[in-house]
């Protein structure tokens, strides 16, 4: 059975976005490819200020020394943001008190501004709503487990993939987001635990995942120097290891091979949905440009370049994707590769005809891809639980205000189950180790 349509059509992307619309995409797809509006800085929108997270360590360099400075002040200022996590100067007492505002000034200017804090799970799941400096409204989420962080991070404010069943897909892409607004939400996320603002003790970032807003593979460039910052080691960058971050795509097929010679072990997630291209071009509309076997082609050469298994991201629709003739194909198609599917059951987004499917359809599409031998994990609808206990406790905090953009009370997708019991459930499968 082929998926229903939504109840609406996915709205068109803005018109600065659609400027953005890359050859080969369907109408109203925008790849933000590299070199296109979608980027900031380009024409007619303003840029992100220069932060030193967008540079790397010669380039910082190089500019300490313009305003003047001992070139060696920009290991010390980015020591300062990624080891000791500071924000503010006054704090930096290894740099002179004559030039310490003058470098945060040129280097550490404020990108995000916190606009709301949700908690759930007894304060060790945080989502943040943030607004950057041009007024977009993007959200990451923190959760901590016994012995891990995952920080779930945005790529883009919006998305143009215009996936029916995703609530960022519904709004349209507004911009991509700089290196540095990437690679400040996680820092933000290290400073809180640092600070020991999150129950359990000071910690540290283990995992980041891309699985916020947007679609990472279509902010290739900032996308991967954030994937640099986030993984080489002070001064130069957090220090974070590749092996606890997950780059989450629709299946951009180019940028899928472009990431494989990186040399960056990151974990490929692909969010397939469907094992058909009939089922998968309403589910993911890229999948008319890229087909079904093209993105498996492209997740398997990812698995052979970095040796890392490749997670099949699947989200179960009622009656539309659930099927135990899916299951089967899946199966067959996965069977032998380095793989693991993620059955995330569909968390539905305010309107959507569609829903979550019946227990017993998810037991047998489990068990059908378990015939096939093909590992898979089912996140926990405990998380999904806590996901809307949060969206709607912001909601009944005062309704809708100027505050509140489309996105702002919506969890980041992918992060749902990602909690203590759904670890448990999932055990050594889960998605981000
Ligand atoms: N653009 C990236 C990141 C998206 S969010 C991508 O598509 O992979 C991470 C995951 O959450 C994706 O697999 C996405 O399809 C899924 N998702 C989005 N909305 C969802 C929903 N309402 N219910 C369940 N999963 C959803």
């Amino acid at each position: 059975m082929s998926p229903r349509r939504p109840s609406s059509p996915p709205t068109a992307a803005p018109a600065s976005a659609r400027a953005a619309d890359a050859p080969g995409l369907p109408p109203g797809l925008t790849a933000g490819r590299n070199g296109s509006a979608g980027r900031p800085g380009s024409p007619g929108r303003p840029k992100p200020p220069r932060h030193l997270a967008d540079l790397g360590l010669p380039e910082r360099r190089a500019a300490v020394a313009e305003l003047g400075e001992r070139p060696f002040r920009a290991d010390q200022l980015s020591r300062q943001y990624f080891t000791r996590l500071a924000d503010d100067p006054g704090e930096m007492t290894d740099l002179p008190q004559s030039s310490r505002q003058e470098l945060a000034d040129a280097l550490l200017p404020r990108l995000l501004t916190a606009e709301r804090e949700l908690a759930c799970d007894d304060g060790t799941t945080r989502k943040t709503l943030w607004r950057t400096f041009d007024g977009a409204y993007i959200e990451s989420v923190l959760m901590r487990y016994p012995g891990r962080v995952t920080m779930c991070v945005s790529s883009q404010a919006g998305c143009g993939m215009a996936c029916p069943f995703c609530a960022t897909g519904q709004a349209g892409l507004t911009r991509n987001l700089s290196t540095a607004e990437i690679v400040e939400q996680v820092v933000a996320g290290a400073r809180a635990l640092a600070r020991g603002q999150v129950p359990g003790g000071p910690g540290r970032v283990s995992n980041v995942v891309f699985m916020g807003m947007g679609e990472p593979l279509a902010n290739y460039r900032s996308v991967v120097q954030a994937l640099r910052r986030l993984t080489e080691p002070a001064p130069a960058g957090l220090g974070i290891s590749a092996r606890g971050v997950t780059v989450s795509t629709v299946g951009l097929v180019p940028a899928i091979g472009r990431l494989a010679a990186e040399g960056l072990p990151v974990t490929l997630a692909v969010s397939l949905h469907a094992p058909d291209d009939e089922a998968r071009d309403e589910l993911v509309p890229v999948n008319r440009r890229w087909k079904v076997a093209e993105v498996l082609d492209a997740a398997w050469r990812y698995a052979d370049v970095t040796g890392r298994r490749v997670s099949i991201e699947y989200a179960l629709i009622r009656d539309v994707n659930d099927q135990a003739w899916r299951a089967d194909l899946l199966g067959g198609l996965l069977a032998g590769h380095l793989a693991h599917v993620n059955l995330i059951p569909l968390n539905p987004t305010p309107g959507s005809r569609w829903t979550a499917s019946r227990p017993a359809a998810q037991d047998e599409f489990v068990a059908g891809l378990e015939a096939h031998g093909v590992p898979v994990t089912v996140r926990d609808t405990r998380g999904r639980e806590i996901d809307g206990a949060c969206g709607q406790l912001a909601a009944s905090s005062g309704g809708p205000t100027p505050l509140d953009p489309p996105h702002a009370l919506r969890a980041p997708r992918g992060y749902i189950a990602d909690t203590p019991a759904a670890r448990r459930a999932q055990g050594p499968d889960s998605l981000d180790r």
